[in-house]
């Protein structure tokens, strides 16, 4: 038997919320403001008050958001700025991109986010080597689920380092009853169509509690802007969020909540289903998953990916090549073997059709096919 199922399904999402996003799109049609519109404010004020942070900063992609906050900072060559090696290339091509140094670290086996342990040990080394200044760190919260913010902010504070959350995967996720989104100094998320809550392109924002950093963001976004457009005052970069994405995103921040709910519940089902067959996600205690992905680990991928393709069912591989293996990072002389952690992972993980509007049959149809193959 085939069922033909998406792996995030962007026309169901459309056909449920048709109506608030035809006349969020209409709205803007009306007044033509597509650059700094009125939604763009109500949409930033919307999103902070969701996250629970002083100031949400809309811009034009998860990338931009990530590199607005580095370029307040004035981050520069010979800084160290530790990530983990098991992300998109997104989170450590920025720091590379401001001639800073990605420094990876490993990843926890069980929630795919950074390792505290080892970031402390690597600050330790990347000190005792003396070559480069520990400067940041950005932890990444794995497929919606955010990182150890506890302890990573320990270590964040023994050595001065600055902290940026890549919250790319993690809106709608909480830890301590705290969203993703209000942890470190900054964060960064992304309105990819794919991501817990997608624009119809590509959006992030920028989230912080710190009124000079946000001004700073505001500029840098607006070609490093003074009082007036055409008053320069820094160099900077076109990285608005377009107003039609905001309306868009508006319409579609209304209808989260739920979605959220029936993420959530998709995946509990998935791990019910799954629990003895495959490694299902592991949420700590007081952590909960924004489930943008449902990822999950075996030893025989090629067999299972292979048995959901004849069913019809798409899966993907998040990531298939940890960042310290990939040719834009040769300069940095890592090896295969250097992260064990992520090296594995990256040959035994998958991800299933995760989206709101997956219906019980087909949730039943997936978890019975990869028992089948596994
Ligand atoms: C999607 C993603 C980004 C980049 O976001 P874009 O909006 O595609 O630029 C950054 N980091 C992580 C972890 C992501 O998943």
């Amino acid at each position: 038997m085939i069922m033909p199922i998406a792996f995030v399904d962007l026309k169901r999402q459309f056909q449920a919320l048709e109506n608030e996003i035809r006349s969020a799109i209409d709205g803007v049609l009306d007044h033509t403001q597509f650059i700094m519109g009125p939604e763009l404010g109500q949409f930033e004020e919307a999103l902070a008050e969701y996250v629970g942070v002083k100031h949400a900063i809309g811009c034009s992609s998860g990338t931009d958001a990530l590199l607005i906050p580095l370029m307040t900072q004035g981050l520069k060559s010979g800084d160290a700025v530790f990530t983990s090696t098991f992300t998109f290339i997104a989170t450590a091509e920025v720091i590379s991109f401001l001639g800073a140094t990605p420094v990876f670290v490993d990843i926890d086996p069980v929630t795919f986010n950074l390792d505290p342990v080892l970031l402390k040990e690597t600050v330790e080394k990347t000190k005792r080597e003396g070559k480069l200044t520990p400067w940041a760190v950005i932890p990444v919260d794995m497929f919606g689920l955010p990182a150890d913010y506890e302890a990573i902010q320990n270590v964040a504070d023994e050595y001065g380092l600055f902290v940026l959350e890549d919250a790319a995967q993690s809106f709608g996720g909480t830890r301590g009853g705290r969203k993703a989104g209000n942890f470190g100094n900054v964060a960064a998320t992304s309105f990819f169509p794919a991501k817990s809550l997608g624009a119809y392109g590509d959006g992030g924002a920028v989230f912080t509690n710190d009124d000079d950093l946000a001004a700073q963001a505001r500029s840098i976004l607006f070609h490093g802007k003074g009082d007036h457009k055409y008053e320069n005052v820094r160099i900077g970069i076109n990285g608005r969020l377009d107003t039609l994405h905001a309306a868009i995103l508006l319409a579609k921040l209304a209808a989260f909540p739920d979605e959220l709910k029936k993420r959530r519940e998709a995946a509990d089902k998935y791990t019910e289903g799954l629990k003895d067959y495959v490694a299902t996600p592991a949420i700590p205690d007081g952590c909960s998953s924004a489930c943008t992905y449902y990822s999950v680990m075996t030893g025989n991928r090629e067999a299972v990916l292979d048995g959901l393709k004849s069913a019809g069912i798409p899966t993907a591989i998040y990531y298939p090549k940890p960042l310290h293996l990939q040719k834009a990072f040769s300069r940095l002389d890592y090896q295969a073997g250097d992260f064990p952690v992520s090296e594995s992972a990256s040959e035994r993980i998958f991800s299933l059709p995760m989206h709101p509007y997956l219906y019980d049959e087909e949730i039943d149809f997936i978890i019975e096919q990869v028992k089948a193959s596994v």
